[in-house]
């Protein structure tokens, strides 16, 4: 039977995704801080250590999905720990994990970045120096220029930084029969959303903006996309973000693309 990792298990999309694959009879191990099949801190590295090796242990060494959701939002206060978390511990995941996947059937990643990823170009993200070269100590320093909104420049700049990783691993992944792909959200509703529209240097933001489609996206409408991304149906499918944000970016960016 199909095996899927899904971190962020708990909650949100990554529950989303754990109940629509266990509907579709797949298998799934589910990572989170808590309420989980392993449970581990992603914003640490011993953390990450004992996630990857606790995965591999429960699946032998073989994987055939691997879907990354675990993430902070921008109003958390501590904004080093956002990079820690969607950054470092998303890609501990995804480098930890791969030889397992390379060993699967079908096998394929999805990584959940968002469309806050194209609020900020790669030649001007703050974070990319340090996460390229591995230096969590640097992230503090490279964050200050965020003044009081640090929070939204980790969030933004770690999900830039993610999706730029993801499109640098096409070659290998792609040489090694294991399909890569983002996906980028616009606002959905789960308790990340709904702590940041509670924060006061962003709600209002969020609040008033709305997209074409004059909604949030429920954590099922993305879990849909993701299963899609990780099944055979998506097979020439590699190294793309796919947008599902109701029309936000092609209203923003009507150029860009
Ligand atoms: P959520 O808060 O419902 O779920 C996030 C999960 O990540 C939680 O279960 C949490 O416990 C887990 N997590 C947080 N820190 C962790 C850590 N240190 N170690 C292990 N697990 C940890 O939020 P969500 O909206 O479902 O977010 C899922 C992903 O989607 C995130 O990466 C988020 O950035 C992204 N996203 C969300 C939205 C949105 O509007 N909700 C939009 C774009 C992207």
């Amino acid at each position: 039977m199909s095996l899927t990792v899904v971190t962020g298990s708990a909650s949100g999309i990554g529950a989303a995704t754990r109940a629509a694959l266990l509907e579709e009879g797949k298998d799934v191990i589910g990572v989170d801080l808590a309420g989980a099949d392993i449970t581990a801190d992603l914003s640490t590295r011993e953390g990450r250590r004992g996630a990857v090796e606790a995965v591999l242990q429960r699946c032998g060494g073989t994987l055939d999905g691997l879907v990354l959701c675990a993430g902070l939002g921008p109003h958390v206060d501590d904004a080093e720990r956002i990079v820690a978390v969607n950054y470092f511990g998303t890609i501990a995941m995804l480098d930890g994990l791969f030889p397992a996947l390379r060993k699967g059937d079908h096998p394929a990643a999805v990584v959940v970045s968002s469309v806050s990823s194209t609020h900020i170009t790669w030649d001007d993200n703050p974070l990319a120096a340090v996460v390229e070269s591995g230096d969590e100590a640097g992230v503090g320093p490279a964050l200050e220029v965020g003044g009081e909104y640090k929070g939204q420049f980790a969030y933004a700049g770690s999900k830039n930084a993610l999706t730029v990783a993801v499109r640098r691993r096409v070659a290998e992944w792609g040489a090694a029969g294991v399909r890569l792909n983002t996906v980028a959200p616009g606002s959905v509703e789960t308790p990340l959303l709904s702590q940041g529209m509670a924060d006061p240097r962003y709600g209002q933001a969020i609040r008033d903006f709305v997209a074409p489609i004059p909604r949030h996206a429920k954590p099922e409408e993305v879990a849909t996309l993701i299963s899609y991304l990780l099944s055979p149906k998506a097979g020439f499918v590699h190294g793309s973000q796919l947008v599902i944000d109701g029309g936000v970016d092609a209203l923003l960016r009507p150029t860009r693309f």
